[in-house]
């Protein structure tokens, strides 16, 4: 019995159970060191973070659920997972009881590219708008300040929407790099690579330098994974494409690529290969392996989906870049049952407007559930997975992250179920897919860290970020309507 069960056992007026709910284990620890129960409180380990009375989706192998569970966090790893028992067995300085709420694992983006958020909204509908604002614009407007600018206000729209891990492809993410340290979030960055001379790099091969140093610069960090991102295979050579592939089996680095996306790519690579689709092409060529995660993956058919299984590749599944674009449905569902490793992405913000995966979910079941034809085709629970565990295989980082189990990193998310658009729960992954969105994410914590207490980030300002990202929309204005495009 530790000195906190005493305290529960006392008499007391409503008032002090309030506070002694609220701050139970602060006060017991107050009353110890006064040395009144010493003797008690020895028998409780101590731990850094307890978070109490939640229901705990763990998203472990037997989808287990505590519906009065406890999660207990020591320096950046869970240590405890279970029912409310573990409140005896356990006690810390930081107590987050969240009164019912949904607790589950920090969601994980498998695909973004973060520091697009100053070019969000902009022409959505324009159907050649790749040509006539997206590259016009990065030509003159890439450069570190507009990353870090932009990547700024994507970490905060992604921590805030719940995303504690994210996989990006843009230019100088050394610069993304530094804002995802500062945030406290957890990032695999890819230095994009391609054939066309861009803002970080002349050609393919300066690309490939560019990311070496990167690599070399953030090999060791605790939460940042620095990786190879050649654009796709139509926009680079094979060599290029076949020389990433050995560097990264070298260096042991991811290689984020766009992979059988859309129709044009699918024309050049069959006129360059003899016919074969882009994924039969990479694994041609020697470059399709473990270390490589394809974003969007559209354009494949049963015999690609065995090569990327026997691969082992990951996939980035976009929902609402791929339908908002009009490019298709992958049949992720059908890579899911199969078991490849396949998790959600949401995309640049200019192709799926927002970075917050909470906020694919409905899209995903539905849209999934159409194109089959059966209501029960996408079941709430299969989406959880492939926006947590599936993102982390994905990734390959599942023995890290992507479940609330002992030994796994603390990246958590409490969802708010008092929220009038989240009551009642009868089923929390439904609830999740169908009920929430973004705004609901109440706290993240990552690597055993609180970044967002009841919707405050605590790391960077707020604030300032959006200021600069708005100051930064006026360059983007002036830009557009110089170049005789309109701002729509
Ligand atoms: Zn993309």
């Amino acid at each position: 019995m530790t000195c906190c069960d005493i305290l529960r056992q006392l008499p007391i007026p409503p008032f002090l159970g309030l506070i002694i709910s609220m701050k139970r284990t602060l006060l017991a620890t107050a009353i110890a060191s006064l040395g009144l129960f010493s003797a008690f409180s020895q028998a409780a380990e101590q731990a850094d973070l307890i978070i109490t009375d939640a229901m705990v989706l763990t998203m472990n192998q037997d989808k287990t659920v505590y519906e009065n569970g406890t999660v207990v966090i020591k320096d950046n790893k869970i240590i405890a997972v279970g029912d409310e028992s573990l409140e005896k067995k356990y006690q810390a300085d930081n107590v987050l009881d969240v009164d019912g709420d949904i607790v589950m694992p920090g969601l994980i983006n498998t695909h973004t590219h973060v520091s697009m958020t100053v070019f969000r909204s902009l022409a959505d509908d324009v159907p050649d708008r790749l040509h006539r604002y997206i590259f016009p614009l990065e030509a003159k407007l890439v450069s570190r300040d507009m990353v870090r600018i932009g990547a700024n206000l994507g970490n905060v729209e992604m921590l805030k929407g719940g995303v504690t891990t994210y996989a990006d492809m843009y230019y100088f993410e050394d610069e993304v790099a530094k804002t995802v340290d500062k945030i406290g979030m957890r990032a695999i960055l890819g230095e994009t690579i391609i054939k066309f001379p861009v803002a970080s790099a002349k050609n393919a091969d300066a690309g490939i330098d560019y990311t070496l140093n990167f690599i070399e610069q953030y090999k060791d960090h605790p939460r940042i994974t620095p990786a190879f991102a050649p654009h796709g295979p139509y926009t680079n050579t094979t060599e290029t494409l076949q020389k990433v592939a050995k560097l990264s089996l070298e260096k042991d680095v991811p290689v984020m690529m766009h992979l059988a996306e859309s129709d044009r790519e699918q024309q050049v690579i069959a006129e360059r290969s003899n016919g074969l689709s882009p994924v039969a092409y990479m694994e041609s060529i020697g470059a399709l392996n473990k270390n490589l995660v394809g974003a969007h993956m559209i354009l494949v058919d049963e015999h690609d989906i065995e090569l990327v299984k026997k691969s082992d590749m990951g996939v980035a599944h976009n929902m609402s870049a791929n339908i908002k674009s009009a490019k298709g449905v992958s049949p992720a569902l059908k890579m899911y049952d199969e078991d490849v490793r396949i998790g959600l992405g949401t995309d640049g913000p200019m192709s799926g407007n927002t970075l917050s995966t909470i906020d694919e979910f409905n899209q995903v079941a539905k849209v999934h559930k159409l194109v089959n034809k059966d209501r029960a085709a996408m079941p709430p629970l299969k989406v959880i997975d492939m926006a947590t565990m599936g993102a982390a295989k994905a990734l390959h980082m599942e023995d890290k992250i992507g479940s609330l189990e002992v030994g796994k990193l603390a990246d958590i998310i409490v969802i708010d179920t008092k929220a009038p658009n989240m009551v009642p729960v009868y089923n929390p992954y439904s609830a999740l897919v169908y009920s929430a969105n973004s705004a609901n994410v109440r706290h993240s914590i990552v690597d055993g860290k609180l970044l967002m207490k009841d919707r405050q980030i605590l790391t960077v300002d707020e604030d300032q970020i959006r200021k600069e990202a708005l100051e930064f929309t006026d360059v983007v204005r002036k830009t557009v309507i110089e170049s005789g495009e309109v701002v729509q």
